[in-house]
């Protein structure tokens, strides 16, 4: 307990407040109000990859035509605001076993057994950036590590309910409650389930994030500009191929039924991408 740290909980923040180009606070939503909360030194933006650049286009910081676009006024014209949206770019290639997957006893992710390496790619092109790629196999019931998120994007589509609201706080407390049977359920989905994920962690395709609306509460619109940079299709494909090698190897290879997805018809670089 300190005596200057307030903490507040399923609090959302609208916007920053400026005096002029200076940050001086926030307006946010809790306990069914609107506040405002002002700061004596600086206010620190921490929302996340894609909500930190959100918050500040709703406050007026980020290329001035685009918030123009909303009525929102201009603070500081910055074009870089939500420009620079680089993430990891990844495929599955998961496969049917004949036997249910041994794997699925790790408690907890794949990560405990992946492997990193460098690419053909980068041994060319950037050999001095070391391992750019990773393999993180996982089986069974490990797939149960997906999140709420995960799960209302598979239930609600493009357009969940924000965490942060009534109905998006519901649906979070009722897979809590609930989490045991869920667990089970997807546990005897995915019993005979691998999957080899390959993941390029070193991307250099780059994508954007922008407002779909002035209204705090809709989801902004992300183009994570997956794959738009010829390096990272070579060295997605490359990994592909490579964990195909795998999978058609001993001692994996007989206790494979078949490639779930893409399917082994899908052959052309064109098709696996
Ligand atoms: C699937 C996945 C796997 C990952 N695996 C790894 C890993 O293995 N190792 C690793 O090091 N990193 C990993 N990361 C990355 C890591 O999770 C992030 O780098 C890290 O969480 C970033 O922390 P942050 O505090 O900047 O943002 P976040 O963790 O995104 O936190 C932002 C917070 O701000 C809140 N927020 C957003 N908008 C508002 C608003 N308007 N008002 C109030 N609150 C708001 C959000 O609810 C959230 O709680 C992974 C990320 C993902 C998505």
């Amino acid at each position: 307990m300190r005596s200057n740290l307030t903490v507040v909980s399923e609090a959302m923040v609208h916007n920053i407040i400026f005096d002029g180009n200076k940050a001086i606070g926030v307006k946010a939503y809790f306990n069914d109000k609107l506040h405002t909360l002002r700061c004596n030194k600086e206010v620190i933006v921490c929302a996340g990859a894609i909500q930190s650049p959100q918050l500040l286009m709703l406050s007026g910081v980020g290329p001035a035509d685009h918030l123009k676009e909303f009525n929102i006024p201009v603070v500081h014209d910055n074009p870089n605001v939500g420009a620079h949206l680089i993430d990891h770019c990844a495929a599955a290639i998961p496969v049917i076993l004949k036997t249910e997957a041994r794997i699925g006893d790790y408690k907890g992710s794949g990560l405990a057994v992946t492997s990193f390496y460098q690419s053909e790619w980068a041994k060319k092109n950037t050999p001095k950036a070391g391992a750019d790629m990773q393999i993180v196999p996982s089986a069974g019931p490990v797939f149960v590590g997906w999140g709420p998120s995960a799960l209302m994007i598979q239930i609600f589509g493009d357009n969940p309910p924000h965490l942060h609201t009534t109905k998006g706080r519901i649906f979070r407390n009722l897979i809590y409650l609930f989490r045991g049977w869920i667990r089970t359920l997807l546990k005897s989905a995915f019993l005979s389930v691998m999957n080899f994920g390959i993941v390029c962690n070193q991307p250099q395709s780059v994508g954007s994030v922008r407002l779909k609306s002035s209204n705090p509460y809709d989801h902004p619109l992300i183009d994570p500009g997956l794959l738009s940079n010829d390096a990272d299709r070579a060295r997605l494909l490359e990994g592909i191929k490579k964990v195909r090698q795998i999978y058609s190897s001993a001692p994996l290879a007989e206790r494979i039924e078949k490639e779930d997805k893409p399917g082994s018809n899908v052959v052309t670089d064109q098709g696996l991408l």
